[in-house]
């Protein structure tokens, strides 16, 4: 019998319990990991405080990636790419489990199908467990979009996978092309530097980041950002600053992961003709946006909305770090390391520090 140890979350403002648990029998169709590394994600820091409200007993973490220590009968034999999956293979995987038969999945929304099963957000209950990253194993549940990973990517890039880049690919699907056109980004958080390198990948011509944080806007510069912007005196100087700047270069692209209405308000107004935004920051309760609905009409304006992503986002996300893990420093965004039996610590201090993620090295 193999046991894992686990870290519990019992209620904000308590610290996580260090606890030990049988690995129970696998289903059928199941995969059981050994994690290796997990980084705190801002959704676990927001439940950990209790920002937002998660039901309990559960194991936070979700963007995490380890390596294969057991496939049940039924266990897919291939990967989301179609290469082999064995015992001691790295893999990532997708922060749900969805049926893949769903309308939702069907019409590409997986992440909203009846019956989901998400990664670091269910509760330990008798017959479920070791569903999140701050714990020794975690079980794949059936229907888990799963990538085995070959290329040298180090741990903690590779974690932030299943989350931060795949969301962010997903966006950039929602904004359709970004070659040759100008993009602004709101939000220079782990999401918004992401994005701006993708975009930068993706050959944007011009791209602009907003951020009420100058340390943010400088690592925006270093993931891609051609141009950043303070919008702390209000977004008034921005129009006649682009014009200025890239005369008759329409913003195509206007990517919020900021959540803050004023900035998403400002973002349609800087869209130019045919210009689409896509919302993706604003996963808290807020008031109303006003939006000019003749400027929507007369601009042919596009606004979209995501929250996660759907499986062809994640094999999105694994391709682009497998290809450009060494082009920007990634690494300079985890910034500190614990273990599992530090990770009451490493919780403290990335709620005290403005760490773009705190890691925790699980074995
Ligand atoms: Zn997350």
């Amino acid at each position: 019998m193999i046991t894992s140890r686990l870290a519990v979350f019992h209620a904000a403002g308590r610290p996580l319990t260090l606890e030990s648990t049988p690995v129970p029998p696998l289903q059928t169709g199941e995969i059981l990991v050994r994690t290796e590394y997990t980084t705190l994600c801002r959704s676990d820091l927001n439940t950990f405080s209790g920002k937002r409200t998660e039901p309990v007993p559960t194991i936070l973490g979700h963007e995490m990636v380890g390596r294969i220590a057991g496939l049940a009968p039924g266990a897919p034999p291939t990967d989301c790419r179609g290469a082999a999956l064995r015992v001691g293979d790295r893999v990532t995987w997708a922060i749900y489990a969805a049926d893949p038969a769903s309308p939702l999945a069907r019409l590409g929304l997986p992440q909203k199908a009846a019956g989901l099963f998400k990664y670091g957000h269910e509760t330990i209950r008798p017959g479920s467990t070791l569903h999140g990253g701050l714990a020794e194993y975690c079980i794949l549940r059936r229907h888990t979009p799963v990538i085995r990973i070959d290329a040298p990517v180090p741990l903690p890039l590779l974690a932030l996978i299943n989350c931060s880049v795949a969301t962010v690919a997903g966006s950039l699907r929602l904004a359709g092309p970004v070659a040759g056109r100008t993009v602004i980004i709101a939000g220079a958080g782990m999401l918004g530097v992401v994005a701006c390198a993708m975009c930068r990948c993706a050959g944007a011509k011009t791209i602009i980041a907003l951020d009420i944080a100058a340390d943010r806007l400088a690592t925006a510069t270093q993931f891609g950002a051609d141009h950043t912007f303070h919008p702390g005196s209000g977004f008034a100087a921005l129009p006649q600053e682009l014009a200025t700047r890239w005369p008759g270069e329409p913003v195509a692209v206007a990517l919020d992961y900021s959540g803050v209405p004023e900035t998403m308000e400002a973002l349609l107004g800087l869209l130019g003709i045919g210009g689409t935004a896509v919302f993706i920051g604003a996963t808290f309760p807020q008031r109303s946006l006003q939006i000019n609905a003749e400027q929507l009409i007369r601009k042919v304006h596009t606004i979209k909305g995501l929250h996660n992503y759907n499986e062809s986002d994640f094999v999105a996300a694994v391709e682009f770090m497998e290809r450009n893990y060494a082009r920007f420093p990634f690494a300079t965004l985890v910034h500190e390391e614990f273990d599992l039996a530090s990770v009451n610590a490493a919780f403290a201090h990335a709620l005290a520090s403005r760490a773009y993620r705190v890691g925790v090295r699980i074995c």
